[in-house]
């Protein structure tokens, strides 16, 4: 039987391909698609709007008017929203995969909360490719030693709200994690002025232009050697792939908190 979903920011640009991709996939139907009341896709047909034909599904403002149709919301929004959402799947004992990124520390407790009490998803980036680099990174960071300076570098198109992105947070937190410390410890965010490096330290920079889809390199240096492990995403669907795989998967899980690293095993 098909998983059963409602697009939470259909009308943004994860909401969009990722509705592309739920409406083509055989083993999704897609019943519902949410976005804000003032959105002007509000009333109009998802299919449409994701830029194939008519799916007979119409964008709504009420996530709780729908969700009883779904076995899961797939949700790219902003942080906020998604924690109302994530309300309504809790009262309704819906599961939900999260993409929205830039939540705060008191933010993420709320969703650990939630999570306690229906299965919730939530990746900071939903491709293979980041997830694999996620699980040798730790490997790369222990062999080279503390001696080795560490910088992670991202780059987002301009429209990115957030910064650094979420996946570069998490790349150097298991950078972080590998080397003994954590990330609050290590980090730096841009340097400007007078500002030596200090051993340890973790830099993070965020560049914002164009229509980059995201790219993130984390760099090992010491003065005899560098070594960079870039990872770039080609395009949106490499994201909605991914979100559309970990629907399927965490509608047959209990309550929890889940990442990709629990579904690639
Ligand atoms: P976007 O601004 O293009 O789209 C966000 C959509 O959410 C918009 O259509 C907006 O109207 C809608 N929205 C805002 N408030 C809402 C509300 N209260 N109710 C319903 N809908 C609401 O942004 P985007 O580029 O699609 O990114 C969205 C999020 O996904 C960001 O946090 C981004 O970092 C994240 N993202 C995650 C991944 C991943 O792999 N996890 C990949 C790409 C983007």
């Amino acid at each position: 039987m098909a998983t059963r979903v409602i697009v939470v920011g259909a009308a943004g640009r994860m909401g969009r391909v990722l509705a592309a991709t739920a409406l083509q996939d055989p083993e999704i139907q897609v019943v519902g698609a949410v976005d804000r009341p003032d959105a002007p896709e509000i009333g109009q047909d998802v299919g449409r709007v994701a830029g194939l034909g008519e799916a007979g599904v119409k964008l709504v403002a009420d996530l709780a008017a729908a969700i009883d149709r779904a076995d899961a919301i797939v949700e790219f929004t902003l942080p906020e929203p998604t924690l109302e959402h994530l309300e309504v799947a809790r009262a309704h004992r819906k599961a939900a995969v999260v993409g929205t990124t830039g939540f705060s520390p008191e933010q993420m407790e709320r969703v650990g909360a939630i999570a306690r009490e229906i299965p919730v998803f939530l990746a900071p980036n939903m491709s293979l490719g980041v997830n694999v680099l996620l699980k040798v990174l730790p490997l790369v960071a222990r062999a080279l030693g503390p001696a080795y300076d560490v910088e992670v570098i991202e780059a987002h198109h301009h429209g990115k709200k957030d910064a650094p992105s979420g996946t570069a947070l998490k790349l150097a937190e298991v950078v972080a994690q590998a080397l003994g410390a954590s990330l609050a410890e290590r980090a730096v965010y841009g340097r400007q002025g007078i500002q030596p490096r200090q051993p340890g330290e973790i830099g993070m920079h965020a560049i914002r232009a164009g229509a980059n889809v995201g790219e993130h390199t984390v760099l090992f240096a010491n003065e005899g050697e560098q070594i960079e492990i870039t990872h770039k995403a080609y395009s949106r669907q490499t994201f909605a792939l991914g979100a559309i795989r970990a629907a399927k998967w965490i509608v047959r899980q209990p309550a929890g908190l889940y990442s990709m690293q629990d579904l690639i095993g």
